[in-house]
């Protein structure tokens, strides 16, 4: 917390101090006036360089400290967050034809999503301000998320999630001994009734638009790309959007890196929505002001028809020259079989999707051949088993008899 100078709105460009129950600006209001965490970055050299950072032994987001909004003595969830592994996957480089191509497999977290390392920092945060309830609203990644790590910590949490919520994932929340509000509605109507919810019982807020240091978290998965290549800045690096919070995280991980002299360029980032709601993919490429969309697709992590950090998102986008795209569900349930029959991976369609949205732009020609690309897959498979069965189809149901199977292999061996 020591190298944090302060939080400006990225509309009036006004400077907020960064203290306790300051989440937005007051001038521009909560619905734009999103604020972003300043560093010092002068401190931050002064204090390390990155050659020492890449030696320390911390195995967690934590490692990156001196670019967190926390204070080093605060208590943390004992939950290993983050240095999540950087694979370079022969199968799909040959598949989607990528010589340099790699994959952040962030479902590899402690609750299995990039949440994660956002969580973790709004229960720390939570702990700095002496709350003891944290809430928010989620298309359900967030909400197990900060249900795990606040479970580490003995806080309470309410969790409202709009009733489509895959049951991988209201299982999670509910083991991790949240209370759970399942809103009969859209995404959109769960989270005004968390915000009127907040309001009334003075809960800490983890809505990730509206608190701005949970982007601070999500851009460590920006510091351990550059740091697991060497520090040597990939062309692209392209992952799935839905409100906007994780793309606008990630291009301020490179930002910060960039401005401590740790890198010398920028990649340029490439978000991609899915044809049954991409408000901001739209927008993008329609070059106009987003609109609501309707919240029409199997990956339900990124079904947001109003997305909460419209601004952030756009900007990250259009400030590294980067694009976005669209890419319809069979195109995500493909990707899904793609990743897991070359790969190994499995991720939940919302956690594919960039690499759906990948294979398009390297056939639109948009991304090369030979330039390095990192697809970050941004959440595990298994949360949502009902869609990984509707991409992979059924087993192969035989009686317990040796001849049956024989039968059934035919043409299989
Ligand atoms: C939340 C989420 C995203 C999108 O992040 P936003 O900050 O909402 O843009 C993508 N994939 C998964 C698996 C998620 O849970
Ligand atoms: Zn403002």
């Amino acid at each position: 917390m020591k190298n944090v100078l302060g939080l400006r709105c990225i509309k009036c460009g006004q400077e907020l101090p960064a203290l306790p129950g300051v989440y937005t600006c007051p001038s521009c209001g909560p619905k734009e006036g999103i604020l972003d965490v300043e560093y010092d970055y002068q401190a931050i050299k002064r204090e390390t360089t990155r050659e020492e950072l890449s030696q320390g032994k911390e195995r967690s987001i934590f490692r990156y400290l001196p670019f967190l909004p926390v204070k080093p003595d605060t208590p943390r969830p004992h939950l290993r967050v983050g240095m999540s592994p950087l694979y370079q996957p022969a199968g799909l480089r040959q598949s989607l034809g990528l010589s340099h191509l790699y994959v952040k497999d962030d479902g590899q977290n402690p609750t299995a999503s990039l949440k994660d390392r956002a969580s973790i920092i709004a229960v720390i945060k939570a702990v700095e301000e002496g709350a003891g309830t944290i809430a928010c609203s989620s298309t359900g990644n967030a909400a197990s998320s900060l249900a795990g790590s606040a479970a580490a910590m003995g806080l309470k949490t309410f969790i409202f999630v709009p009733g489509r919520a895959p049951q991988g994932k209201i299982a999670q929340l509910l083991i991790f001994g949240a209370n759970v509000i399942s809103v009969q509605g859209s995404y959109e109507d769960a989270f005004s009734l968390s915000a009127a919810a907040i309001e009334r019982f003075g809960w800490y807020n983890r809505n990730a638009a509206i608190n701005p240091y949970l982007v601070e978290g999500k851009k460590t998965v920006a510091l351990e790309i550059a740091e697991q290549l060497n520090w040597e800045v990939p062309d692209w690096v392209v992952l799935s959007v839905g409100d906007g919070c994780t793309i606008a995280g990630v291009w301020k991980g490179f930002k910060d890196l960039y401005q401590v002299g740790w890198i010398d360029r920028l990649p340029k980032i490439a978000g991609v929505q899915s044809t049954g709601c991409s408000p901001l993919a739209d927008a993008f490429l329609e070059n106009r002001p987003w609109r609501p969309a309707a919240e029409n697709t199997i990956a339900d992590s990124i079904a947001v028809g109003v997305p909460r950090n419209p601004e952030k998102a756009l900007r990250a986008v259009r400030e590294s020259g980067g694009t976005m795209i669209a890419v319809s569900d069979e195109e995500i349930l493909d990707a899904m079989r793609e990743l897991g029959r070359t790969s190994g991976i499995f991720g939940e369609p919302a956690g594919v999707t960039g690499t759906a949205g990948l294979k398009a732009l390297v056939k639109q020609g948009v991304i090369k051949p030979d330039e390095k690309v990192v697809s970050i897959v941004t959440g595990n498979g298994l949360k949502d088993v009902q869609n990984a069965i509707k991409a992979a189809g059924e087993p192969i149901k035989v009686e317990p008899s040796l001849n049956e199977l024989l039968l059934k292999l035919e043409g299989r061996i």
